[in-house]
């Protein structure tokens, strides 16, 4: 194809993202900002799938498989679980006025400087290569289009070279628009969704002509690669180092959605909502599903098709279509990669050129103090063309880096490089948001550690293997020693080269980084800045509130230096805002502290935290507050939060009580149940004899002539079915009477055999008749209590065992010091008579009690079922009794079974109950 014709396209695909950025500033000129919702903010984020997606991707799954998608897995996994900590940057940023990573990590550690200045070196060195990758990407594409083989002659030759000039030049009018960055770039980020949108849908195209137009659709593509051999091994692992390659190219994507430059300046900076991050979390792993559909089929097509171009297998998405003579929708694909490319390019771009200008470029200027002392409109425009200088350095950087080493390398190893630079903030950033022991020093080391291992180990090598050093220290060492290996550090050889350099680069920065901060002492300011960026979301009024300013600065000054930097109008109308939100007088000659700092966090938006610190603190001669001002006032906020927790603890008290009194009232409710059965049980048990005593009484009465024999049969059981009436009815109120603690007690001494034997002899006659042998084993232990009463409990304990054993069988009935220590002989000694409890037990041969029953026979009228009696002759009130009875003297009552299946009543009482209960 003409190289005119795609060039021309190209340029007019700039000019048209030019007029979409034109339209959106104009529009939220008029106050509707197309930006402002979450689509365009998700879009915006894909700006994460650059030329490496495109045709990188494609690349990297013909020849390692499906582990291209570890690289969209990775930024999934961070979307479900790391919208949070994304949120909260975005918090601090917003309220500190940060707009790069290396001011975040500035700020952070006490506006630091040469944090500040090493961040931005190492996002630099970085991400450069990342950048010339797109240009690579786009040179190459266009060389296919054109038919230009000429492949690798470089940009200088052909018109992309021009391309790149508009490019930079839209950069140049786009990204500096405004001196203040941290103002969104409203007319950018419009355009960075548009070309999201364009990238997606050339993709697709690009995917379903391959699938459904050279093949007969997806699974036709599949079928025939599973018969080829060599492609088989696309659809599997190789264990075992590819699953250290898995892991770490799913950490390095993990890391890169949050720490590349590019989603720093996307994410945080031109976030203008933090809501939008809820929509982003799904769309945005949405938008990666969806453009990874057809990288795979893509790659077996191109495979099978072109067996012999593996080695270009990046350009696949465009080569194929092309090889049917399809122009129109490979010019198409061709934009789509475009897009990709300049997409990353103006972000990355911007967000290192912000970093350059305010981290490196201005302070410089700002130490020579020719900019302090300046009054006039000039330093805005020196800001200005101090960022118009950086952009045109970064992309002049990553020209060079682009003909000297990317065009040796494959898209995908290039950008891993990047990846594994940025992934050294993450211990200095999460560090910081969450750990507030974290001090600037062990920053520096962590940082500096991290760098400098992966220079060493990835870098450098990547740099020889270019062939721009030598290659022999890689082969043996750095100065020939053997364990210093850049790909085999310390000898551990199994890893690969990625995965060998994060391992040692992360390990080293995250052990110097702790074990640095541990030891190090804090200023000041690093304290203060802990506090406010771990408790962003608790301490916000304090940062509004409180500076770490204590003196006033002349006001005058104030607003002099702020009109420099933002422009007279600017800064008047922001002061004026500012002070009548907060009350603050306007017409003095002294500046209020709210003020100094609040014209600090402007400039920090226009030239960086560190300079703006730096700027302030000229004018504002003011001394910093104290360690123990700022202790103080930490204190203070410490104490709101104690009084928040306690108004907490008030509340759930309340409600603490509420729900026991709901208890209570349910617990009446169910003793109302209780009361009503209990009567209905009680009228039934009546009713009985009763009834009976009627029939029989009836049968006497009607027949006058009955044989005498037979009435006296009937009388007897009418006195019999009377006696079981009136028994009942003194248990029923026995029981009331001890219910409801209307029984007197009457505390008498005896000792636990002649309680026994009273008992044993009232039953006597009865066990006799059954021929039941009775066994008592007790001392004279001394006991008080109502004699009566446990007599009655002991009767009662006979008299069921009796009852419940079959002829023949034996009743024992034993009492004894009660030992519930563990050190049982030793502690019968000691222990005070007083505090004694004595047990009784009442063991019969019987057949038990079952043992789901054996707590339910406490119940009023309960009757265990599967009793060997037909009619069960008692009432079933007699142990519920002598349960209360127990209860009264302070005393517990249980049942077992025996191993020889009998059953056993236990029950354990104080030895002397004290005199004064009666
Ligand atoms: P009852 O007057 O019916 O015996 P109790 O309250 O004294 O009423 O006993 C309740 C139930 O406990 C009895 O119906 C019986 O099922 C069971 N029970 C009590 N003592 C024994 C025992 N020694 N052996 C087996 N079951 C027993």
């Amino acid at each position: 194809m003409n190289s005119w014709v795609i060039a021309g396209t190209a340029l007019g695909y700039l000019i048209l993202l030019a007029l979409i950025a034109w339209a959106a500033e104009k529009s939220r000129k008029r106050g509707r900002s197309v930006i402002n919702n979450g689509y365009v903010y998700a879009l915006s984020m894909a700006v994460y799938c650059t030329a490496w997606t495109y045709y990188g991707s494609v690349g990297r799954a013909a020849t390692n498989g499906m582990e291209f998608l570890t690289i969209y897995l990775g930024p999934t996994i961070m979307c479900a679980i790391f919208w949070p900590v994304l949120r909260k940057i975005i918090r601090i940023c917003r309220t500190q006025g940060i707009n790069s990573m290396a001011d975040f990590i500035s700020t952070r550690y006490g506006k630091n400087f040469s944090l500040a200045v090493i961040v931005t070196i190492c996002c630099v060195l970085g991400v450069i290569p990342y950048i010339a990758l797109q240009l690579k990407a786009i040179t190459t594409s266009f060389d296919l289009l054109s038919g230009n083989s000429g492949a690798g002659a470089g940009i200088w030759r052909n018109s992309n070279f021009y391309g790149i000039i508009l490019l930079t030049i839209f950069i140049l009018f786009f990204g500096t628009r405004s001196v203040d960055a941290s103002e969104r770039h409203e007319g950018l980020v419009a355009a960075i969704a548009f070309e999201s949108i364009i990238k997606l849908l050339a993709f697709l195209a690009a995917g379903l002509f391959i699938c459904y137009g050279i093949f007969g659709g997806v699974t036709d593509i599949f079928r025939q690669a599973a018969e080829r051999e060599d492609l088989q091994k696309l659809f599997v692992l190789e264990a075992p180092s590819a699953y250290s390659l898995w892991f770490s190219m799913l950490v390095l994507s993990m890391l890169a959605i949050i720490f590349l430059p590019r989603q720093f300046q996307v994410n945080v900076v031109e976030n203008l909502n933090e809501n939008h991050l809820r929509k982003a979390s799904w769309l945005f792993p949405l938008y990666l599903f969806v453009i990874n559909l057809f990288v795979l089929p893509i790659a077996l097509g191109g495979s099978l098709l072109q067996p012999d171009n593996i080695a270009n297998a990046d350009l696949f998405v465009l080569s194929l279509p092309l090889s049917q003579g399809q122009e129109l929708l490979s010019l198409f694909i061709f934009v789509g990669g475009f897009s990709a490319a300049t997409g990353m390019i103006i972000v990355e771009t911007i967000a290192l050129t912000t970093m350059i200008s305010n981290n490196l470029a201005l302070p410089a200027l700002i130490s020579t103090r020719s900019l302090q002392g300046r009054t006039d409109r000039s330093v805005q425009s020196i800001v200005l063309w101090v960022r118009r200088g950086s952009i045109l350095l970064v992309v002049a950087l990553a020209v060079l880096y682009d003909e000297a080493v990317a065009q040796q390398y494959t898209l995908v190893s290039t950008g891993l490089v990047s990846f594994a630079a940025v992934a050294q903030l993450a211990p200095a950033v999460l560090g910081g948001l969450y750990w507030k022991a974290a001090s600037k020093n062990g920053a520096l080391a962590g940082l500096i550690m991290g760098f400098s291992a992966w220079i060493f180990t990835l870098l450098l090598p990547s740099m020889a293997g270019a062939g721009l050093i030598s290659n022999e220290f890689v082969e043996q060492g750095y100065g020939g020693i053997n364990w210093l290996k850049p790909t085999a550090l310390f000898g551990l050889s199994s890893l690969d080269p990625v995965s060998h350099s994060l391992f040692w680069s992360l390990l080293l920065n995250c052990f110097c980084y702790v074990a640095v901060s541990l030891n190090s002492k804090k200023g000041t300011q690093e304290t203060y800045q802990a506090e406010i960026f771990v408790d962003i979301f608790r301490s916000a009024d304090i940062s509004q509130q409180r500076t770490a300013w204590k003196d006033t600065a002349s006001l005058p000054a104030l607003r002099l230096l702020l009109q420099n930097f933002v422009g007279q109008e600017r800064a008047d109308r922001l002061l004026r805002n500012y002070a009548q939100r907060h009350q603050i007088e306007l017409d003095t000659n002294q500046a209020d502290p709210r003020l100094v700092s609040f014209t600090e966090k402007l400039l920090s938006g226009v030239i960086g935290s560190a300079s703006a610190h730096i700027m302030v603190s000229s004018v504002a001669k003011a001394e910093e507050l104290s360690m123990e001002e700022i202790i103080n006032m930490l204190r203070e906020s410490q104490q709101n939060i104690e009084l928040n927790r306690e108004l907490r603890r008030k509340s759930s008290e309340l409600t603490k009580a509420t729900e026991q009194l709901s208890a209570l009232n349910r617990q009446l409710m169910a003793m109302d149940e209780l009361k009503d059965e209990f009567l209905y049980t009680v009228t039934h048990e009546i009713r009985t004899p009763l009834t009976s005593i009627r029939a029989l009484t009836e049968l006497v009465h009607d027949h006058p002539t009955m044989p005498e024999e037979q009435r006296e049969q009937f009388l007897s059981a009418v006195i019999r079915e009377c006696e079981r009436l009136s028994h009942l009815i003194t248990q029923v109120l026995n029981l009331e009477r001890f219910e409801s603690g209307k029984h007197p007690i009457h505390y008498s001494d005896t000792t636990a055999l002649a309680l026994l034997q009273s008992a044993t002899d009232s039953i006597a006659p009865l066990a006799e008749a059954k021929s039941l042998q009775i066994k008592i084993s007790a001392e004279e232990q001394p006991i008080r209590c109502d004699k009566d009463l446990i007599l009655q409990v002991l009767y009662n304990l006979l008299s069921n065992a009796v009852r419940y054993t079959p002829e023949g069988g034996r009743i024992t009935v034993l009492a004894k010091v009660h030992d519930n220590s563990s050190e049982g002989t030793r502690d019968k000694i000691s222990r005070p008579v007083t505090e004694q409890q004595i047990r009784f037990e009442v063991r019969d041969t019987g057949k038990g009690i079952p043992p789901e029953s054996l707590e339910l026979v406490f119940d009023k009228f309960y009757q265990a079922p599967n009793q060997t009696l037909t009619k069960p002759e008692g009432s079933g009130l007699g142990l519920a009794i002598s349960k209360k009875i127990i209860e009264l003297h302070g005393g517990q009552i249980h049942a077992e079974n025996l191993t020889n299946g009998g059953a056993c009543f236990i029950f354990v009482i104080p030895a002397l109950n004290p005199v004064e209960n009666e």
